[in-house]
């Protein structure tokens, strides 16, 4: 498919990259070209019918997210790391390899008590992020219908950690 050809085709290899051993995917590239954008953008899209909402995870699931929701003709919310949010905020802190991490959104002004939403991502690897922005949603009355992301790394167990039941269906496209 289009997407899966535009990923082939522009996604860059980083070895080493945050750390050594690690072969970082950077799918800045696709959204750069204007083909591979609009065929990513479709390819998630079509994975989100329904969505009332659209969650996208800092910071790439920005660029994603907003381009998905306008093809949608629902809104954008940005699921953002600790600290970066005004007060009131409600966070999930969860935990990565080496060490946590802290998600966040705002408490107040966005209505999310039962609106379906679908949390955007670019890169599925544990499954951690995708998990704990779920979470979050879910914690501030959402119902996450999905997590879509463009790739998801093999042999990492992000998949199977969210099927396990700890987090709604995974649509993975590209
Ligand atoms: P996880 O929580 O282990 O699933 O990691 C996913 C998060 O880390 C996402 O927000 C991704 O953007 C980022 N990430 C992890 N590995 C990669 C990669 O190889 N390329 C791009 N982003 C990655």
């Amino acid at each position: 498919r289009r997407a899966q050809d535009a990923v082939a085709r522009h996604a860059r290899l980083v070895p080493d990259f945050p750390s050594p051993g690690i072969a970082f995917k950077d799918l800045t590239p696709v959204l750069a070209d204007p083909d591979g954008f609009d065929a990513v953008i479709d390819a998630l899209a079509s994975a989100c019918t329904g969505a009332e909402l659209v969650a996208g995870v800092d910071a790439r699931g920005f660029l994603l997210g907003g381009a998905v929701a306008r093809q949608l003709g629902v809104g954008v919310i940005a699921v953002r790391k600790g600290g970066k949010l005004p007060p009131p905020v409600i966070g999930v802190d969860y935990d990565l390899e080496y060490g946590t991490a802290r998600l966040e959104i705002p408490a107040e002004g966005i209505p999310l008590a039962g609106r379906r939403v679908v949390v955007i991502d670019d890169v599925l690897a544990t499954g951690g992020t995708a998990v704990a922005a779920a979470r979050l949603l879910t914690q501030a009355g959402a119902t996450v219908d999905a997590i879509a992301v463009v790739m998801e790394l093999q042999g990492l167990p992000g998949r199977r950690f969210i099927a396990d039941g700890v987090g709604p269906a995974v649509r993975v496209h590209a």
